[in-house]
């Protein structure tokens, strides 16, 4: 089965006790017993809920991964895959990542014994000089969040499969697999142990709920994070795992649209000369281009840029645009703009952002499925009322 059919077929069995053709919402905390621990396979819908394990078993298979866990969020998700580690064990970390991972990582885990390294891992000898005979995983976002940075995960595991050869044991490699979707990248096929997403993103598609997963081969990886999600239990209710659901059926043909209207408005940015830099992987002049044609079947439909004019002029270009709002988040149908300075990367502090490249005046957006003239006259527009 391809892509398109899996998105729409997997998990999706017509309802054994209706024939329902569409998974129900399973709005039900508890399930009748025939006797005391004779039941149908389902307890208490923290533990288990049909609609969560058909989403379950749609998005393992997106991933091509043998088992998934779904959170109520991708931070969620993020903790369950770090609560396979134990106090005392490193993790390998690329600098430039969502800022709400940064949060959780250097001001949760942290408190938890759990010691982190932050590392540009475009740079492979960066990388292998950051392990220690502690370090038990490598977390890799690609591309970067805000700035589309992409990482070797060919090469990060492969780095991680000598590093267990000589002597310590080989560190899990997980990837934040968010902004490429598992429709342009498949990275437990490149050598990763576990993907992560936040489905709130591309994968629900509408902008309309909160989510995440975390993916699989490894037996005992997904062992300790199902029992996470139970002893934790920060799980999706029923609707919201229904929503993400629906929004996946058509993850292929909104993740085509969305790749086609980012490289339009990559290039019409790059071509206009009050913008001093832009960042996509479909534009040659992204310093990894090479590898985003190799690791990744599509550039996704994220796109940041910096305009001339510091940052007083983005913060007078973001809020004025007809289309694309003014919001935190990304991958839904409908364009987002965000300043990740200000809004998604705050929390990350200004010197150590700046230093990463985070600048001021970065605009980060996120590219949706609309008309794409229309998208590039109101960039037009907002650009020339700035000047
Ligand atoms: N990973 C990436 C790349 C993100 O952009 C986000 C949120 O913006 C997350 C993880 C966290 O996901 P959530 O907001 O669903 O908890």
């Amino acid at each position: 089965m391809k892509f398109a059919t899996r998105a729409i077929h997997v998990g999706q069995g017509a309802d054994p006790t209706t024939g329902a053709t569409i998974v129900p919402i399973y709005q039900t905390s508890t399930y009748t017993q025939d006797a005391i621990g004779v039941h149908k396979g389902f307890d208490y819908s923290r533990s288990i809920n049909p609609t969560r394990v058909a989403l379950e078993a749609q998005l393992a298979s997106l991933e091509e991964g043998a088992f998934a866990s779904a959170f109520s969020s991708g931070v969620a998700a993020s903790t369950a895959v770090l609560s396979l580690l134990s106090s005392g064990d490193h993790v390998v970390v690329g600098d430039d990542l969502y800022g709400g991972t940064y949060r959780l990582f250097s001001k949760v885990l942290t408190r938890f014994g759990l010691e982190f390294t932050f590392v540009d891992m475009t740079d492979l000898a960066a990388v292998r000089s950051a392990l220690r005979p502690a370090t038990r995983m490598l977390w890799v976002e690609t591309p970067t969040n805000p700035l589309l940075k992409l990482v070797d995960i060919a090469a990060v595991s492969e780095i991680c499969d000598s590093h267990g050869s000589v002597g310590g044991a080989r560190p899990l490699v997980c990837v934040d697999n968010t902004f490429a979707t598992p429709y342009f990248q498949r990275p437990l096929s490149l050598g990763a142990d576990i993907v992560v997403h936040s489905t709130t993103k591309y994968i629900g598609g509408h902008s309309d709920v909160i989510g995440g997963v975390a993916i699989t081969n490894d037996t005992a990886a997904a062992e300790g994070i199902k029992f996470y999600q139970n002893a934790a239990g920060g799980v999706p209710g029923p609707l919201d795992a229904w929503l993400t659901m629906r929004g996946a059926k058509t993850l292929a043909v909104r993740m085509r649209e969305h790749a086609t209207n980012a490289q339009a408005v990559a290039e019409f940015l790059e071509s206009r000369d009050d913008v001093e830099r832009v960042f996509y992987p479909g534009l040659p002049s992204h310093p990894q281009h090479d590898l985003a044609r190799r690791q990744m079947s599509g550039s996704g439909g994220m796109v940041s840029f910096v305009p001339r004019g510091g940052v007083e002029r983005a913060h007078a270009f973001a809020p004025g645009l007809e289309f694309f709002s003014l919001a935190e988040s990304l991958g839904g149908v409908e364009s987002l703009i965000s300043n990740p300075a200000r809004m998604t990367h705050g929390a990350i502090p200004q010197e150590e952002r700046v230093r990463r490249g985070v600048v001021d005046g970065l605009l980060r957006l996120s590219v949706g499925i609309e008309d794409v003239g229309d998208l590039i006259d109101d960039l037009r527009r907002g650009l020339d009322s700035t000047r």
